[in-house]
C-alpha cells in the first residue's frame, strides 16, 4: 500500500518542486514525512501511505473519494483531516490548523507532527527558501503553536519536533 501510494502521489506532484533553490521534487516532501513516522516507530501501513498522500488534496486535483476508492476509507479520512482549505486566505488556515489541531485523528495528529518536522528542516536548512529572519522565525513559532496543541500525542515524535525546534531557531 505504500508503494502505491508512493507511486500515485509522484504521479499526482509531478512537475511541482519545494520551495527552495535546490529544485527538490515536491515528492520528496511526503515521502520524508512517511520516513521520519516510520523512524518514530510508526508501522501503521495505513497511517504511512496518508502521510505519503498528505499534500494530494491540497496541492492536486486528487478527491477525498478518489481516495477512498483507490485506497480506502481511513485513509482518505487522514488525508482530508489533514488537507488545508484552499479557499480560505493563508493567514486564515494557519489560524485554522492551531484551533482544529485538538481535535484532529491521533492519526493526523502524528502527520501533523511529521509535517511540521520535515518542514522545519526544509525552511532552516541548506535548501534554504529565500526567507528573511523574521519570516523563518515566525514560521517556527507558529509550528510550535499547532504542535504545542497537541501535546501528548507521541512522545518520539514531540521530542524530535522540539529538538528540531530548537535547532532551527539557532540555525536561522
Ligand atoms: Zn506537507
Amino acid at each position: 500500500m505504500i508503494l502505491k501510494a508512493t507511486e500515485f502521489a509522484a504521479n499526482k506532484h509531478r512537475g511541482q518542486f519545494r520551495k527552495g533553490n535546490l529544485n527538490t521534487p515536491y515528492i520528496n516532501h511526503p515521502i520524508k514525512v512517511a520516513y521520519i513516522l516510520e523512524r518514530a516507530g510508526i508501522n501503521d501501513e495505513e497511517v504511512l501511505a496518508a502521510a505519503i498522500l498528505h499534500d494530494v488534496i491540497e496541492d492536486t486535483d486528487v478527491t477525498y473519494s478518489d481516495i477512498k476508492n483507490i485506497f480506502n476509507e481511513r485513509v482518505a479520512d487522514v488525508v482530508l483531516e489533514v488537507s488545508d482549505d484552499k479557499e480560505l486566505t493563508k493567514d486564515e488556515r494557519k489560524d485554522r490548523q492551531v484551533k482544529n489541531a485538538p481535535r484532529l485523528s491521533y492519526e493526523a495528529k502524528l502527520i501533523r507532527i511529521a509535517d511540521k518536522i520535515c518542514n522545519i528542516q526544509d525552511v532552516c536548512g541548506k535548501d534554504v527558501p529565500d526567507w528573511s529572519y523574521e519570516r523563518k522565525y515566525e514560521y517556527l513559532e507558529w509550528a510550535k503553536n499547532v504542535v504545542d496543541q497537541i501535546a501528548g500525542t507521541h512522545e518520539v515524535l514531540e521530542n524530535l519536533f522540539y529538538d528540531e525546534h530548537r535547532w532551527g531557531r539557532l540555525k536561522i
